[in-house]
């Protein structure tokens, strides 16, 4: 076969991404800066109307970050000491994080076919400490939320889905974020709908849990700067609110590129019998795949990356390759997740981002069927 000539691939790409809108970014930031508007200003009034009415949801606020959006909403819900939640191991420590510094434990489960927690490994964790679940709608996609929802159910537990991954993605025509008691999104930069700097929202439609959202962001203080409650200072400022609002004019577009790219690593790396692939744009009923990340799994994971690495590619292994009861010191000595674990040895990233021409894509999915050929694998 044809080898494609040399070129870079980074694993994301923020210059050019800002070059592509720097004339709308430049007077967006000029005309908040002119206003002086730095703090719970319009502009954050206006983006939190637009999530809402994207999401469909009577509640949305914007927060200090996707981490926080997460405490919030478990402190929002009443989660404190003594309360246990399931959450999947495979997530970034923050899902975890949020649970402990809320007050209460974590508890942690296997990841599916799918990546995501897998709901078969929930109920045998449940006890009578259980208070809530917490699905992780990773990679932009969405868990299959019937069989959440049912668990949570039967069970009487409260469900937060941590969102960070998924603005867009829906499951059965809902959007992620929108099925529990709250949900909670991330502005990281790299995220679908990235600031610059952190930035994070929280959503419900829960009145009761609206209003402490609103009162727990600032200083648990109402409309009139009266504190009816112990709140912190969790606001997304206003600069950061404004680029958001400008970006999420062109966000459907961006999420159409995203898949489209899915599509390209589908069609030419489905045949690969060493990949496992994330599903396709295009093959599944129930769901609409945002494609926040592109993590597949491959048996001869090193040796491809350290092949596409040499060729310019760069490729990353999700939360710098380790899960949530991998991390040494956070006390998960004893739990033992072996499909997790295995999960592990074989997944990485493909870049997915829409600073991708086409050329990048055929280059990458070119180079990966060049190493299949290559390679000799003896095991
Ligand atoms: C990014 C992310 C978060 C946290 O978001 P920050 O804005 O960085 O605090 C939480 N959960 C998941 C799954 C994420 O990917």
């Amino acid at each position: 076969m044809r080898v494609a000539k040399k070129r870079e691939v980074p694993f994301f790409d923020y210059p050019v991404l800002f070059e592509r809108q720097k004339k709308e970014i430049m007077a967006c930031l000029e005309d908040v800066l002119g206003r002086g508007a730095y703090i719970l200003q319009k502009d954050l009034e206006e983006f939190e109307d637009n999530l809402k009415s994207y999401l469909g949801v009577k509640y949305a606020y914007g927060v200090a970050d996707g981490t926080n959006a997460l405490i919030l909403a478990l402190r929002a819900a009443g989660i404190g000491p003594g309360d246990e939640v399931i959450l999947p191991s495979h997530t970034y420590i923050a899902t975890a994080a949020s649970v402990h510094y809320a007050g209460g434990t974590p508890v942690l489960a296997e990841c599916g076919p799918d990546h995501m927690l897998d709901a078969g490994d929930i109920e045998h964790r449940i006890t009578e400490k259980t208070r809530a679940l917490m699905p992780v709608q990773l990679n932009g996609r969405t868990c299959d939320m019937d069989a959440i929802m049912g668990i949570a159910d039967r069970h009487g537990l409260i469900v937060i889905e941590d969102a960070a991954q998924a603005l867009g993605s829906q499951f059965d025509g809902q959007y992620a974020g929108t099925f529990g008691k709250a949900g909670t999104f991330s502005f990281y930069p790299a995220k679908l709908l990235g600031c610059f700097g952190d930035g994070g929202a929280v959503v419900t439609n829960d009145d009761d849990m609206g209003r402490r959202l609103f009162l727990l962001r600032d200083h648990g203080r109402d409309e009139n700067g009266e504190v009816v409650t112990w709140g912190t200072n969790c606001r997304l400022d206003n600069m950061q609110a404004a680029i958001l609002h400008l970006k999420f004019k062109t966000f459907d577009q961006e999420v159409q590129r995203r898949r489209e790219i899915a599509g390209m690593y589908h069609a030419a790396l489905s045949d690969i019998e060493d990949l496992t692939l994330p599903p396709g744009p295009e093959t599944e009923g129930d769901h609409i795949d945002v494609y926040q990340n592109y993590e597949l799994e491959a048996g001869q994971r090193d040796a491809l990356r350290e092949f596409l690495q040499d060729r310019g590619i760069r490729t990353i292994i999700q939360w710098a390759g380790k899960a949530v009861h991998q991390f040494k010191n956070l006390g998960f000595d004893h739990v033992s997740l072996p499909v997790t674990d295995r999960f592990f040895e074989r997944c990485f990233m493909l870049p997915m981002h829409t600073a991708l021409s086409d050329e990048d894509v055929e280059y990458i999915c070119s180079t990966i069927q060049e190493f299949y050929l290559s390679a000799d694998f003896t095991d």
